[in-house]
């Protein structure tokens, strides 16, 4: 594994891939002293929809590992070669699909070997240079304004609006509010320039986007650990969750992490690809969506309402949006006292 290859070799093989770009060494050197060894690289699969359970499943279609030839934005095919074992490369997984709720989900899969992969210098060299330039553009005085005024805006900039528009009118003063899985902070650190008495936290535990969070926007209050049942933190007026659900292993470790860090009369936004969008169809396994085991699923609205509904959680809002969804989402009131 070129994990265990000395620091010298890796510098040569990112500074290939960088070509000698500026500040590059030492964004190497920090790269690396974060990055993490996988820590468990047993199996485990489902035996029924993770979303609502159901034992009504079906095999759908195999995909090697990480679809990459038609993923634009991830790192290259090569260079999942540079990070993966070898004996991982060959692999294929099954995803099968729900009956019931229309979500497909991949069977098995080895447990840490996404966040290793994604946390791996190489993948976010790569991955930084295509998609953090467009996604995860920098938030700057200039950017907010412009968001603000509905300016011609690039079609990331018009989504981060979007889900902007919806999010600010649910917070008041002094609200509590979590990007959780916030990346690099592009969003956390857009809605604190709009509310500025909003506390605003962004939760991420890949070292290598916490990191770069921490430098680019260290006025947000940063959580490094993966949020569990226990909470440590007092509970969120607004929890948001963009496209992160579709890579969680556990949905139901996941969602009641999410309800222990949520108010009573708090709300969860969560956004996602759209399993139903007609582009999953018409493009089958070249679907982008369709990236296994970096994707462990992909979900419909539908399942995703019976994900939440199980865990005591009512919609009250959604839009469909591009290929992606958003639904917002309340616990239910308690009516029995
Ligand atoms: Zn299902």
């Amino acid at each position: 594994m070129r994990a265990k290859d000395s620091i010298e070799e890796k510098i040569f093989v990112y500074s290939e891939i960088f070509q000698a770009e500026r500040g590059l060494y030492n964004q190497l050197l920090r790269d690396m002293s974060v990055h993490q060894e996988p820590k468990d690289m047993s199996r485990t699969d489902h035996n029924s929809c993770p979303c609502c359970k159901s034992l009504q499943i079906s095999y759908s279609f195999s995909l090697p590992y990480f679809k990459v030839h038609k993923f634009k934005w991830g790192t290259s095919e090569e260079n999942y070669r540079r990070i993966v074992k070898k004996e991982h490369q060959g692999a294929v997984f099954d995803v099968v699909s729900c009956r019931e709720c229309r979500a497909f989900f991949v069977k098995e899969t080895y447990k840490d070997l996404v966040s290793y992969v994604e946390s791996h210098p190489i993948y976010r060299s790569e991955t930084i240079r295509h998609w953090f330039d467009q996604s995860h553009f920098l938030v700057t005085e200039d950017v907010c304004r412009r968001i603000a005024v509905n300016e011609t805006l690039s079609p990331v900039e018009a989504r981060y609006r979007q889900h902007l528009n919806r999010v600010t009118p649910l917070l008041k003063q002094e609200s509590r509010f979590m990007d959780v899985g916030a990346n690099v902070g592009t969003f956390a650190a857009l809605l604190a320039a709009q509310r500025p008495h909003t506390v605003v936290h962004a939760c991420e535990t890949n070292p290598a986007f916490l990191v770069e969070g921490q430098t680019r926007y260290p006025h947000l209050i940063w959580v490094d650990e993966p949020l569990t049942n226990r909470a440590k933190l007092e509970p969120f007026d607004v929890l948001y969750v963009s496209h992160v659900i579709e890579h969680i292993w556990d949905l139901d470790g996941f969602v009641e992490a999410l309800l222990a860090h949520l108010r009573p009369d708090g709300y969860l936004m969560v956004a996602t690809p759209d399993g139903d969008h007609p582009s999953a169809k018409r493009d089958g396994t070249d679907w982008w969506a369709y990236i296994v085991p970096h994707h462990c699923q992909v979900l419909t609205l539908l399942s995703l309402d019976r994900l939440m509904v199980r865990h005591g959680l009512q919609r009250i809002d959604h839009a469909t949006e591009g290929e992606e969804f958003w639904a917002l989402y309340q616990p239910t009131p308690n009516t029995a006292s």
